[in-house]
This record gives structure tokens, C-alpha cells and sequence, in this order.
């Protein structure tokens, strides 16, 4: 499956006429640069002004204001139990030997990464609805990268599917464990309807639930997303939601302009 062609209603009596395929063009904002991060540990520092719906961020070490960006460092271990820890230091406490039918482990294995971070404090919509980069597209509240609907070479998951974990994860080539899909250990423990994160535009996402109903596709934007109030934002705020369907977290592009993320 490619990209899925998304159509526009353009009014009530251009119903039959107004159908306007978009194919989404590459475009490659891929933002990484050399950092160094020496902190470590699972109790995150929280720097003054920060607001309190990151705090929700439980698997990061630190979160702090910079300018107009929230600045957020993981290490992007994940805090449940997964295949991939077999052979590593984690693996007295956290390695679980998968034996789901069907589940085949890719080679890779899980190991701490140096992630920084930088997502606008005070999202906006961009006109530009930048693609998506393969890698990090956000954070989860564990500290484990959310990635795109997409395997490498922007190839369907169809294949990878079979190699994520019973929650949902995997690790790619530089062993850094991500999920393409509901971070299935998040929704059991925080609910549904929790915040899970938010992706690099800073908009947050949740889970697949919303006032006690299964949100699906035909809910959400191209960008897999809508407008409306949260537990988080009883004001309302832009806000993605992870589905069963593909693309699963974020549909063609970022709704708002992308921070960076090093690592
Ligand atoms: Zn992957
Ligand atoms: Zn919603």
C-alpha cells in the first residue's frame, strides 16, 4: 500500500465534482545535527516555566524552556517488557521471550540513545505541512520515539509489522527502539483516551479513544488529526490520535512546523 490519495469536499454541490487528489510530494526536512547529552536516569529535571502537561513525559531526563521551544532529552529505553532486550543489561528484568504465532524478531536490539528534542512551546498550523522524516517524528510519554507509517525507503510496514513486540515496538539498524503504531503498554497503563505524547510540530497526541468512542480515520484529518478540547487543553488545541488503520499515528505531513531533534 502507498500513500493513500486523500480526497477534498470542496462543498455540499461540488460533492460529485470537487474531488481533488493529493499526492504528497518528498520533502525532505530531515532536521539532525551532532549534539552530545550526558544525562541519564528516569527522573526527569523540569526547568522552570514549563507546563505541567509535560511533566506527563515520565520516561525523559530533563524537559526545560529555550526561547520559544520546549527542550525534551531521552534516552528512549522503553519501560516494558520486549524480545529486543535479549543480550542486553536490561534483560534480567525486561526481556520477555516472545511466542506469539506469527511474531518474527528483526536482528536488532535495544539500546540507549542521546535524543534532544526541541518542539515549539506554543504550536501553530503551517501552511507548509512539511512530509514527515523517517526516524523520530515525536516523543511518547515513555521517552521512546514515535516513527511514520513508513518502513526505510518509505516502504509499507506490511513486512515489519510482523517483528514489533507486544506492544507495539521495534528496533531499527542503530538498535533505538521506536513505535509506528499504538505504544500499546502506554494505552493499558494510562487509558484509551490518555495523552501519549506529542510529535515534533508540538502538538500532542492521543490515544484511540475519545469521549468513550473508538476514533477512527473518517474522525481525523489528512494530518490524522482535529481540533478539540482535551483533558489536557480545555480550550481546545490541534490534536492527533493514534488509530488501528493505517497510517496508524500521523497521515501525510506535520499539521504545524516541525522542531528539530538531535541526536
Ligand atoms: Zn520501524
Ligand atoms: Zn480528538
Amino acid at each position: 500500500m502507498n500513500r493513500i490519495p486523500f480526497f477534498h469536499v470542496l462543498s455540499p454541490l461540488t460533492l460529485l465534482l470537487g474531488l481533488t487528489f493529493i499526492i504528497a510530494c518528498r520533502n525532505s526536512t530531515d532536521p539532525v545535527s551532532p549534539t552530545t547529552n550526558t544525562t541519564a536516569g528516569t527522573t526527569a529535571t523540569v526547568g522552570a516555566g514549563v507546563p505541567d502537561v509535560y511533566r506527563k513525559l515520565y520516561g525523559v531526563s530533563e524537559i526545560y524552556l529555550e526561547g520559544t521551544n520546549v527542550v525534551i532529552k531521552a534516552k528512549g529505553l522503553p519501560d516494558h517488557k520486549s524480545p529486543y532486550y535479549k543480550g542486553t543489561s536490561w534483560e534480567s528484568t525486561l526481556y520477555v521471550n516472545d511466542t506469539r504465532s506469527g511474531f518474527s524478531a528483526n536482528p536488532h536490539r535495544i539500546a540507549g540513545q542521546n535524543y534532544t528534542f526541541k518542539i515549539p512551546l506554543n504550536p501553530q498550523e503551517d501552511a507548509a505541512h512539511a512530509e514527515t522524516p523517517l526516524g523520530p517524528i515525536g516523543i511518547s510519554l515513555n521517552g521512546v520515539p514515535f516513527f511514520n507509517q513508513y518502513a526505510a525507503g518509505r516502504a509499507p510496514l506490511t513486512m515489519e509489522i510482523y517483528g514489533f513486540d507486544l506492544y507495539g515496538g521495534h528496533p531499527a539498524p542503530m538498535n533505538n527502539y521506536h513505535y509506528h503504531v499504538e505504544p500499546a503498554y502506554l494505552t493499558e497503563k494510562k487509558g484509551q483516551e490518555a495523552l501519549l505524547g506529542f510529535l515534533l510540530d508540538g502538538f500532542p497526541v492521543y490515544g484511540p479513544v475519545e469521549n468513550g468512542k473508538l476514533v477512527t480515520n473518517k474522525d481525523l484529518d489528512k494530518y490524522h488529526g482535529h481540533m478539540g478540547k482535551t483533558a489536557d487543553y480545555p480550550n481546545g488545541i490541534y490534536h492527533y490520535h493514534v488509530t488501528a488503520e493505517d497510517p496508524y499515528i500521523n497521515g501525510s505531513g506535520f499539521y504545524g512546523k516541525a522542531g528539530t531533534l538531535s541526536q
